[in-house]
């Protein structure tokens, strides 16, 4: 049996309140409305900004694809111009040349539209996305600022729960002064094991733990034993505090 004084056993149900408390502080702590709603929002926040940032190097693409295209169209143009003026310039009186020519006109036009076309494909994509875009942009900037403004409301509630966990720790080196280190070695050992709850006091004969009743013969165990030192219910095992 370890040996505890009567002070010493009433102190660890003071113990266990104080400690009772701080899982109850840290529970509210880590389970606040205002870090729910700020998780939230931080996560779309994240998806909405890999999508911003992927529609925006798509944009970019398009608008040098744009610019390529644009450039060749021009290419394509000139050489058809020069080619039709060297056909009407009068300086080419082979047959067979002309028909070259000829074919090699016909062939930059056809170029020329086909690049016409993707050009076309690409403004229409780009215009879509120019919305996209926009959309995204303006919805990353909204969740940033809730985003903002959530961490602050969080904080703010967060401020008075770190306020009350304090005082409790104090509360609690408080009450585990001058107590002897292997009781309170037992009690810290037990309470994990039992649910956070390692002290009962016992409630007439009924153990303040599991909610049930001693015996005659335990009653009297429990009296004899806790004059000396710690005392346990045959039920829970938990430690056991007799008024
Ligand atoms: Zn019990």
């Amino acid at each position: 049996m370890i040996p505890a004084t009567r002070d010493e056993q009433r102190r660890l149900l003071e113990l266990q309140r104080v400690d009772t408390t701080i899982r109850q502080l840290e529970h509210r702590r880590t389970n606040l409305d205002e870090q729910k709603a700020l998780d939230d929002n931080a996560d779309t926040l994240r998806r909405v900004a890999a999508e911003y940032s992927s529609s925006s190097e798509e944009l970019d693409g398009l608008q040098r694809r744009q610019k390529h295209l644009e450039e060749d169209i021009g290419q394509v143009e000139g050489r058809r111009r020069s080619e039709e003026g060297r056909m009407y310039s009068g300086l080419i009186n082979s047959d067979r040349e002309l028909e070259a020519l000829r074919g090699e006109i016909s062939a930059l036009r056809s170029r020329k539209n086909q690049l016409e076309d993707q050009l076309l494909e690409v403004m229409e994509r780009t215009e879509e996305l120019d919305s996209l875009v926009a959309t995204l942009r303006l919805r990353h900037s909204e969740l940033t600022a809730a985003v903002e403004r959530l961490t602050a409301a969080r904080d703010a509630a967060a401020v008075g729960i770190d306020a009350e966990l304090e005082t409790a720790r104090v509360r609690r080196v408080a009450a585990t002064e001058g107590m002897s280190p292997e009781v309170v070695t037992v009690y810290d050992d037990l309470r994990p094991r039992k649910g956070g709850i390692a002290v009962a006091a016992l409630e007439g004969r009924t153990c303040g733990g599991c909610r049930l009743d001693l015996t005659a013969t335990e009653m009297e165990e429990a009296k004899e034993r806790s004059a000396r030192g710690l005392t346990r219910c045959e039920q829970c095992d938990r430690i056991l505090v007799l008024a």
